[in-house]
């Protein structure tokens, strides 16, 4: 969800921002806009707080769609006021920007499936990138500047501006593609990878102070188009080396990208509010990927050298035998649950795919009405979303007192008669604790250890994201009920 929200918060801030600066006089109005900028960066501190509890949630959404109103509001009109000779362009220009950006906005949120949030967020991180660069670009082309101490800071920050907006855009478009699987997921590799980014990461802070030295345009725009190519090369280069099973991470490091690309276009504008704004999408993205390492049991640093998953999950197809797997029925599942007392649902992407929450909810309304205790395990990077499962079952109304994190639930699974696992693979996988298994070491919820496991799933074909065998389905306390998972829960609650 706090990824989903930096967009919007970085969408908003960065377009109508680019022509701030121009606004130089201290008159009522610009304090009336230092004013607005403190609100706003309140409302957005805020709404990030609001974000963190699924109680909170729709608070904090509408106390940053508030701020960034506010900010929107008191941008433009200063931008008017300061060019009073052009009013008519200027409003013209802004209207016409709002309302392209807003349409092709509306008409991919109503067709975006929520299985694709991933590669759309990628999508949208990517034009942040690209708003930065063109920030930069802009700034560069129209301070070229004296070869005075303030030239050099601005050719700095521009220069990071560009660097990292670059970075983030290529990043972004190759998280894109493969999250949309119209390039493999498996890790593309260059030999001598490690040195070829500390090279590009060396050249580049070259470049940069090469241009800090420049004294014309002529003069500067080479170091700067030589930064931009390497700084696409980089940001293509460090996606493409990630393996499948590592992707989430990508996308969370990629929103941190983008906040840190929209701060440093605040300092090119000399935008407060970008700055700030910038830097609570680029810390939270931080700490979220920071989080997300730990679930996955990723180094947080080998994530932002971008030098993982390469040697991990996504590269392994490797299928061992795990013996014969056992089948069941709604009917018998049915039978099964009025039997069982305590009950634990841990969804998968599956659950996602078949569009199953509402079922699931329905099912898990009539369990509660029969007495039955009913919980949700939910594991930090199940589905394709941070958050992805957290969002469905809300949609479907399911109470949040009964929705569990993986580590608070881990511990119950042994004291639990039957554990549903609808549509989730990788995250319910013992593989995780084999030495030597791709996902070694990966932390995942313990749903063995209860008295029955019910494991839906399409076919036994299928591999989960990482591509590993799941050795969970061939336990002796497993069954599997085969078929479309909304298709199976509500077979399930008819037979109730
Ligand atoms: P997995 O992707 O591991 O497994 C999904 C399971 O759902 C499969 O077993 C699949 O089997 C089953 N399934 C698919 N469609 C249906 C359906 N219609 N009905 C019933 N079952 C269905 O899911 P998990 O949530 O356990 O794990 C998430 C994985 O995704 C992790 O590896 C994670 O790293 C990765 N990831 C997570 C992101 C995030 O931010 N959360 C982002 C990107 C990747 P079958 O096809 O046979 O039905």
């Amino acid at each position: 969800m706090t990824a989903l929200f930096s967009n919007t918060l970085l969408g908003a801030a960065v377009a109508p921002m680019a022509v701030s600066a121009e606004s130089t006089d201290y008159t009522w109005i610009t304090r009336f806009q230092s004013l607005a900028y403190i609100v706003a960066a309140l409302l957005f501190i805020l709404a990030l707080a609001g974000l963190s509890k699924q109680e909170s949630a729709q608070r904090g959404n509408n106390l940053g769609i508030f701020g960034m109103a506010f900010a929107l509001v008191a941008t433009i009109w200063v931008v008017i006021d300061g060019d009073k000779d052009n009013t008519a362009l200027t409003v013209g220009l802004i209207a016409g920007a709002i309302a392209i950006g807003a349409l092709i906005g509306v008409m991919l949120a109503r067709k975006v499936e929520m299985t694709q949030m991933p590669e759309l967020i990628a999508m949208l991180h990517s034009f942040v990138g690209l708003a930065a660069v063109l920030v930069g670009y802009n700034s560069f082309i129209e301070q070229p500047g004296a070869n005075s101490v303030e030239n050099a800071f601005h050719m700095g920050e521009l220069g990071l501006a560009v660097f990292i907006g670059a970075v983030t855009f290529t990043g972004s478009i190759v998280a894109y593609l493969k999250l949309s699987a119209k390039i493999s997921g498996r890790p593309v590799t260059l030999p001598g990878r490690n040195f070829l980014n500390l090279a590009a990461i060396v050249v580049s802070i070259g470049l940069i102070i090469w241009m800090a030295h420049t004294r014309s345009l002529a003069a500067g725009l080479l170091p700067l188009v030589i930064l931009t190519v390497i700084s696409l090369l980089l940001g293509a280069h460090l996606v493409l080396a990630i393996g499948g099973g590592d992707m989430p991470v990508v996308v969370s490091m990629l929103n941190s990208y983008s906040g840190w690309a929209a701060a440093m276009a605040g300092f090119t504008l000399g935008n407060d509010l970008l700055i700030i704004t910038g830097a609570l999408v680029g810390s939270s993205g931080a700490y979220l990927s920071y989080i997300m390492c730990q679930a996955m049991n990723r180094s947080f640093i080998s994530v932002i050298l971008g030098g993982f998953g390469s040697d991990g999950a996504g590269a392994s197809t490797e299928q061992k035998d795990y013996g014969e797997h056992r089948e069941t029925t709604a009917a018998d599942v049915a039978n099964l649950l009025k039997e069982s007392q305590s009950i634990i649902i841990t969804p998968g992407y599956g659950m996602a795919v078949a569009q199953a929450q509402y079922p699931v909810a329905e099912l898990t309304r009539k369990l509660r009405d029969m007495g039955k205790d009913v919980r949700f395990g939910i594991h930090p990077v199940a589905g394709r979303l941070p958050g992805h499962m957290n969002v469905l079952l809300a949609e479907a109304k399911v109470p949040y007192d009964i929705v569990m994190e993986m580590d608070e639930i881990n511990e119950d699974f042994a004291d639990t008669d039957v554990v549903l696992v609808i549509g989730a693979n990788d995250t319910v996988n013992p593989a995780a604790q084999e030495p030597g298994s791709p996902i070694a070491g990966m932390p995942v919820l313990h749903v063995w250890e209860a008295r029955n496991v019910i494991v839906f799933k399409r076919s036994m074909g299928n591999a989960g994201y990482a591509g590993v065998q799941n050795p969970l389905f061939f336990r002796e306390n497993t069954q599997m009920l085969l078929g479309d998972a909304k298709k199976s829960v509500e077979e399930i609650v008819s037979d109730l």
